[in-house]
């Protein structure tokens, strides 16, 4: 058995142990009690060819030895089959969107391919996006176009290398298709090329995954559910003897992980002005992954109000602002879909931690950002008055950490203040300077070293929404020659790539007044 296809590698899912639709007829319907449907992929595509693939995850997950552009593995990677020794399924959930239940909705355009294990013994499942019709599509046509493919391939390596929970991408397959889709959903659609990503993570497990069964009432399967993702991704929780004596506590355990896994995955993204978007509870992951990149947007202007969905405008949901607010509603739900599992009294209390533990990884993550040993009254006020200037200015947040860092490092303090080139805006330079001021009493003598470590957590490189659209339209005209600079500088985020201002500076003029930093779910 060849070593070199990467179908060998590739294991039956451990939800196999699950009850499955098996019948693999792609119609749309609703599938019950099952954790999904076989789905085989089966797409043509004569004049498929990788436009990426990522050595470095290949190498993590062991497959570095495998030529991945054999015609073999090319087909596999472009839904054009399945491995011999696993079988492609499509998930099924549910979700609440924009606050209200919406029923079953499953991998619409997602399948999965099966799992990897990797040396260190962790497992891995390989999915890909855009590869055919499920049971799940509903009105949709199961492809994604390319430039939802290239967001979705860019950011979560990007989340990746900036050390925030992440699905990963490994590949993306250019299908030398076209679809069509009504981008700005006003009438005026055109064909777009279409693309297949494959992604990896240890689960794609979703809150929805358990909403839609408690929602109908399928509680054996629900619990099973429940006790497969215990033992696949919270080993851990399995080895406390009060299990045996007491059945509900490894629910209300796990449910604990994932409060604090989610309340993290918000901080994090909080601390670099990403904003997802859309989460609705199909789109939370259990293990407190990013997951599903739609129209996400790194905030270009500190904005509690941005957000880069379209859809999203008209009660801005899920604005930066209130990103926090919907990961405590969304595990609300979860407690709900839980609740045969947990009791009430013990879901309340595992929530009532949600607040201690955001609030816990924000303050560590601001110490590190920066440079603080503690958060006492100084640095509280300090921290206070960063926010209120960034807010009352709208900058760019990770361009202000970037440079209080360098300014350190390099012993520049204009560093700081460079950004500020208009003289009108001398009375904003004169609150930074005096802030700045107060930072450098705070935070003692060894300033280049401070400055050092602070280069090393917050990035230069930032997928800005004006850099997404320049990749896109060049990619979209055949020039790769921008993805793939860009797709090396995301994998070193913190060096200075001096030489690439042009790239990695704050929004333009033109993107602002062009909006950029929006897209609508259209991908
Ligand atoms: P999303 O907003 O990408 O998380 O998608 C929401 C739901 O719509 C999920 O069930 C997706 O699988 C489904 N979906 C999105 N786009 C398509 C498509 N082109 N074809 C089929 N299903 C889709
Ligand atoms: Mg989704």
């Amino acid at each position: 058995m060849s070593e070199h296809l990467l179908e060998n590698r590739l294991n039956e899912f451990f939800g196999r142990k699950l009850p499955m639709d098996e019948s693999a007829e792609n119609t749309p319907r609703q599938t019950f009690g099952c954790f999904g449907s076989l789905v085989e992929p089966n797409c043509s595509f004569p004049d498929a060819k990788f436009l990426c693939y990522s050595k470095q995850l290949m190498e993590t997950l062991g497959l570095g030895h495998i030529n991945i552009e054999d015609e073999s593995n090319l087909k596999l990677l472009s839904g054009q089959r399945q491995s011999a020794h696993a079988k492609a399924y499509a998930q099924c959930y549910g979700g609440y969107q924009f606050g209200h239940w919406a029923g079953q909705l499953g991998d619409g355009r997602a399948i999965n391919l099966g799992v990897l294990t990797c040396a260190d013994g962790l497992s891995m499942e390989i999915q890909l996006k855009g590869a055919g019709l499920t049971p799940y599509s509903r009105m949709g046509d199961g492809a994604a176009v390319l430039r939802s493919s290239i967001r979705e391939y860019l950011a979560s390596e990007a989340m990746f290398f900036l050390e925030i929970p992440t699905t990963r991408a490994m590949s993306i397959a250019l299908t030398g298709e076209s679809v069509y889709r009504d981008k700005f959903y006003n009438g005026f659609g055109a064909m777009e090329p279409s693309a297949i990503v494959s992604r990896v993570a240890p689960s794609f497990i979703r809150f929805g995954s358990f909403d839609l069964p408690s929602h109908r009432k399928e509680y054996p399967f629900l619990q099973q559910l429940a006790n497969v993702t215990i033992e696949r991704h919270f080993p851990q929780l399995m080895q406390n003897t009060d299990d045996i004596k007491d059945g509900a506590n490894r629910y209300v355990r796990m449910f604990a992980r994932v409060v604090e896994r989610t309340a993290e995955m918000i901080a994090l993204w909080q601390s670099v002005g990403f904003v997802h978007g859309v989460m609705n509870t199909d789109n939370m992951s259990i293990l407190g992954l990013t997951i599903d990149y739609g129209p996400y947007g790194f905030m270009d202007k500190f904005d509690p109000e941005y957000t880069p969905n379209t859809s999203d405008l008209p009660g801005k949901r899920y604005c930066f602002g209130r990103q926090y607010a919907v990961g405590a509603w969304n595990l609300q739900r979860l407690a709900e879909s839980l609740s045969v599992l947990i009791p009430q009294p013990a879901a309340e209390s595992v929530l009532a931690h949600y607040q201690e533990h955001f609030l816990h990884s924000w303050q560590e993550i601001m110490k590190r950002k920066f440079g603080f040993t503690k958060i006492e009254e100084v640095e509280q006020n300090l921290l206070n008055e960063w926010y209120e200037l960034m807010q009352g200015h709208t900058l760019d947040l990770n361009e202000r950490f970037r440079s209080l860092g360098r300014s350190l490092r390099d012993e520049d303090p204009e560093f700081f203040i460079k950004i500020f080139v208009d003289t009108e805006q001398q009375d904003i330079i004169a609150k930074w300077r005096l802030w700045y001021e107060k930072y450098l009493n705070a935070i003692g003598d060894n300033r280049k070293d401070i400055g050092t470590k602070l280069c090393q957590v917050n990035p230069r490189v930032i997928l800005r929404n004006h850099l997404l659209h320049r990749v896109i339209e060049s990619t979209e005209k055949g020039d790769h020659t921008l993805f793939m600079k860009v797709n090396e500088m995301i994998q070193r985020p913190f060096d200075d790539w001096d030489n690439e201002e042009d790239l990695l500076s704050v929004a333009p003029d033109w993107a602002l007044e062009k909006n950029v930093a929006m897209n609508s779910c259209s991908s």
